[in-house]
């Protein structure tokens, strides 16, 4: 997979401050991007939610991705994009697959079972995913765009993807839901369905419980060294195949060679241990631990 064009994107949504569990997933597919010249990185912003985004933290979250010097090749807002993803739902529509409902468009299931809509998927991580009749029901009639206008989060995904070439979509695993009624899009537009990797979420290291976006607010990354911060979240998810003392520091150069080849991204959550972090940031300053 190492020596493959991937077309990856790390898409945050501008309803607050880029928190680290982004931050994660951004590297990560940074770390993709960066196997081969040929690879891309595509950073969307998806304020598509307009009763929870914020203008105001657009600029934020560059300047936070600037600061570790994670570059990508494209980047655009989907507020820019809502004509197309209204042609989009125009010719599902017209296709038959969709219709006006009280001013929202939503899918109709009327094609059903009976056209081979296979949505069974495969993540690399964790394998196969077999698609529920209740799955099927609720994809097949989501709304793809609300009476506001806006689209919703699932459709306009799965458009930009599509129409960006998309290769490899990695993401955490609270995502892997959406990813049945994402691919109904694919199926529809007759689409190849890109690669699916699922990182497991972080979780605090006392409770176990999923990070909560004030667990992230109260975390101030600013203080630490970046390389430390990068090395940190490196192994919030992903372990590198000889996990030893001879990979205790994985700097970027480093990473960008072991990721796809002497690693793993793993599945279960990830508990952010912040004496690992204290203890990277020592070493990366320079100290002799
Ligand atoms: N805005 C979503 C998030 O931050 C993006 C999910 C995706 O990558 O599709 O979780």
């Amino acid at each position: 997979m190492d020596n493959k064009k991937h077309i990856v994107r790390v898409a945050p949504s501008p309803t607050g401050m880029l928190h680290i569990g982004t931050l994660r997933t951004m590297y990560f597919n940074w770390l993709i991007a960066n196997q081969n010249d040929d690879s891309k990185l595509i950073l969307r912003i998806d304020d598509t939610d307009l009763s929870r985004s914020m203008d105001s933290m657009i600029k934020p979250i560059y300047d936070t991705i600037g600061v570790y010097g994670l570059h990508y090749d494209i980047t655009f807002k989907q507020s820019d994009n809502f004509a197309t993803y209204k042609m989009f739902a125009d010719k599902l529509v017209l296709d038959g697959y969709a219709d006006y409902d009280d001013g929202a468009i939503r899918l109709t299931n009327t094609f059903g079972y009976d056209v081979n809509m296979n949505l069974d998927w495969k993540d690399t991580i964790t394998g196969d995913k077999k698609c529920t009749p209740d799955v099927f029901a609720a994809a097949s009639t989501q709304v793809i765009i609300k009476s506001d206008g806006s689209p919703t989060y699932n459709f306009a995904s799965a458009i930009d993807d599509m129409t960006h070439g998309v290769t490899w979509v990695v993401r955490g695993t609270d995502h892997i839901v959406n990813t049945f009624k994402q691919i109904i899009f694919y199926r529809l537009f007759d689409k190849p369905i890109p690669l699916h990797s699922h990182v497991g979420l972080l979780c605090d290291i006392s409770t176990g419980k999923k990070y909560s976006k004030r667990d992230s607010d109260l975390l101030d990354l600013s203080k630490y060294n970046v390389d430390a911060v990068l090395n940190f979240i490196l192994r919030l998810g992903w372990s590198p195949t000889k996990d030893d003392k001879s990979n205790n520091i994985i700097p970027r150069d480093k990473a960008i060679k072991m990721f796809l080849a002497d690693g793993k991204m793993r599945a279960p959550n990830c508990k952010v241990d912040l004496n690992k972090l204290d203890w990277y940031n020592k070493k990366y300053n320079g100290f002799n631990i």
